[in-house]
């Protein structure tokens, strides 16, 4: 059976509810009653509460793009995994970049929110990715098992059939330079490599990982029929209705044929 292809959308901190809203109701007339990957989109906080009562109906899912590792206390400005859940977040990003980058979090705070979001059946996106520095100086391999081992630590076998890793280097993000096909491919297979040594080999072969950074329609359908490619983690291009159709379509097709 072909594994249904994901396309999830990062919103970043873009869009009010009234405008989230507003670009899935377009999306929907677009696409309706077309077949269409897993779409699942990742808005600002504020946002979910009511795109959850507006997908219900619709083929679509919700994420969150951060959640905290502790479920309840004196953590002004947090967000737990209860208050995701009672919203309908079935998926939440964790170690995205921007947050390792921006906010400082470590290997280890990802691999604390990774066991609380496993814990409460939902399913976390990892992200992972090397800097550009670390890609020139043939680190690559390096960092992406260091951020492996470290953030899956004590996540088990069982665990792992719930999870969704997303390659994003950090040097793609943003920058309206994607990643090429063959660096994609390779690194796609580091990854499937890595997981396997660090599970000795028994785990489930079939984790989605997705790719991310600058992916646009015009690199879609050469990212989407790279070898180990799953979908994609999408910033920038899914906040506009038409790249974001159009990639839907693109990796739709590739499915199809
Ligand atoms: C992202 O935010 O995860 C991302 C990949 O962004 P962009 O598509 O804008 O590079």
């Amino acid at each position: 059976m072909i594994k249904k292809p994901i396309v999830a959308a990062n919103w970043k901190m873009h869009k009010t509810p009234q405008e989230g809203i507003h670009f899935i109701s377009e999306l929907n007339n677009l696409l309706l009653d077309k077949e269409k990957p897993s779409i699942i989109f990742c808005p600002p906080f504020t946002s979910l509460f009511h795109m959850n009562e507006m997908i219900s109906d619709l083929d679509i899912s919700l994420g969150a793009q951060n959640v905290y590792f502790e479920n309840e206390g004196a953590f002004t400005g947090e967000i737990s995994i209860n208050m995701l859940k009672s919203c309908g977040v079935q998926y939440v990003i964790i170690g995205h970049s921007e947050r390792r980058h921006i906010f400082n979090e470590s290997n280890k705070d990802a691999n604390k929110k990774l066991h609380n979001v496993l814990e409460n059946e939902i399913i976390p996106i990892l992200c992972i990715g090397e800097k550009l520095e670390d890609r020139k100086s043939n680190n690559t391999s390096k960092v992406l098992m260091e951020q492996l081992k470290d953030g899956l630590a004590g996540i088990n076998k069982d665990m792992m059939d719930r999870i969704i890793i997303a390659y994003e280097p950090v040097w793609a993000i943003g920058t309206g330079v994607n990643a090429l096909p063959d660096q994609v491919e390779e690194s796609h297979a580091m990854i499937r490599k890595i997981l396997l040594e660090l599970y000795d080999n028994n785990l489930n072969n079939n984790i989605p990982i997705l790719y991310g950074g600058s992916v646009k329609p015009d690199n879609s359908e050469d990212l989407i029929n790279t070898k180990g490619v799953d979908g994609f983690l999408i910033g920038g291009a899914s906040l506009n209705l038409e790249m974001f159709s159009k990639i839907i379509e693109i990796v739709h097709n590739k499915f199809m044929r």
